[in-house]
Formats: structure tokens, sequence, C-alpha cells
């Protein structure tokens, strides 16, 4: 018997939180650092500007520069993007905190508890199967598995059982996606 599954209201993954940085300090070998509020550092050599995101070591306060732009015309900034440097715009480091960054400056962003799912009220009466649909607020990548699980109360191994999902359940993504949960045993 196959019925179409029902929706029900999407989940929401938001950020509530910058993450920490797994960077390994120079003094002291911590392995995390934050950007706390978040300030930007822009200094001009004629036309030229590097622009760095500040960070300090949790541990020993010691603060160090992760590069944004280095020795980059002027003329191919976008005015407002200048401006946000300048202004220590808040989702301007948010959104600088990515992956990219992340590389070129030899860093993992640590997500743990910098995130929350908010999902409606559990269904009761629903006819299986249902179908969620996941949408990310803030990129945060998880890997669907986990969020399903921790979304549902499952475990794991009953996500693998019951869900069918669009995108592989162990790959993280920060793109939103939809599953269906099959009815129990
Ligand atoms: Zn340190």
């Amino acid at each position: 018997m196959s019925s179409p599954p029902h929706t029900v209201l999407p989940w929401i993954v938001r950020r509530t939180r910058l993450p920490l940085l797994s960077l390994r300090c120079v003094d002291c070998r911590s392995e995390s650092a934050t950007t706390g509020e978040g300030r930007f550092r822009v200094n001009a050599n004629r036309k030229l500007l590097d622009v760095w995101l500040l960070v300090r070591c949790v541990s020993c306060d010691r603060t160090s520069k992760l590069t944004v732009h280095e020795r980059t015309p002027v003329s191919s900034f976008d005015p407002a993007e200048l401006d946000g440097y300048h202004a220590n715009d808040p989702e301007l480091v948010a959104s600088r905190l990515d992956p990219l960054l992340a590389r070129r400056n030899r860093f993992t962003l640590d997500w743990k508890g910098a995130w929350r799912l908010d999902t409606p009220s559990a269904w009761l009466d629903e006819a299986w199967p249902v179908q969620v649909e996941v949408v990310f607020e803030n990129p945060v990548p998880l890997r669907p598995e986990r969020l399903i699980a921790q979304g549902l109360g499952l475990s794991r191994n009953e996500v693998l059982r019951r869900i069918k999902c669009d995108v592989p359940l162990r790959r993280p993504t920060s793109s939103g996606f939809t599953f269906t949960v099959m009815a129990g045993d």
C-alpha cells in the first residue's frame, strides 16, 4: 500500500552565534579561537587593500589575523562591502566565516552549540509516510542523518531504516533538503 506522503511544516536550522575556529594558537597550543563580536582590519597601500578578520585564542587571548583580501585593488570592492569592513558589520563577519576563508587560513569551523533546529510540535495522529522540508536560514554544515535523528528523537539506526532522503544522509550539507519518514515497525 502506498499513499502519498503527508507534508508537515518545515524544520528550520538557525545559527545562534558565530562558530568557533579550530585553529592552533602559536603561543599556548590551544586549538580554539573566537572572532568575538567580529572585527575587521583594513590596511590601504596605495590603491591596494588588505582586509583581515581578527580572531583571538580562547585560552590566552592572543590575537591573530585571518586574511580576507590580500593586496586587492580598491576599485574591485563593492562600496557597500567596503563600508561593512570598516563598520565591522556583523552580517559580513558571519558571511566571511565560510569554508573558503577556512581553507585559505588553515582552520576549520566548529559549529558545536552554535545552531539550533526549530521543529513544529511533533505530529501525533498523522498517517505515514510524512514528508518534511528542512530549510537553512543560515548555512550551518550538518549531516542530515544527525539532524533528522535529533529532530525526530530517533536513533541513527532508525533514521537509516525509516528515512528516504533526496540527499546523502551522511554528507554534511548546508542547503535545504526534503526527507520522508516511513512508518515504524
Ligand atoms: Zn593561546
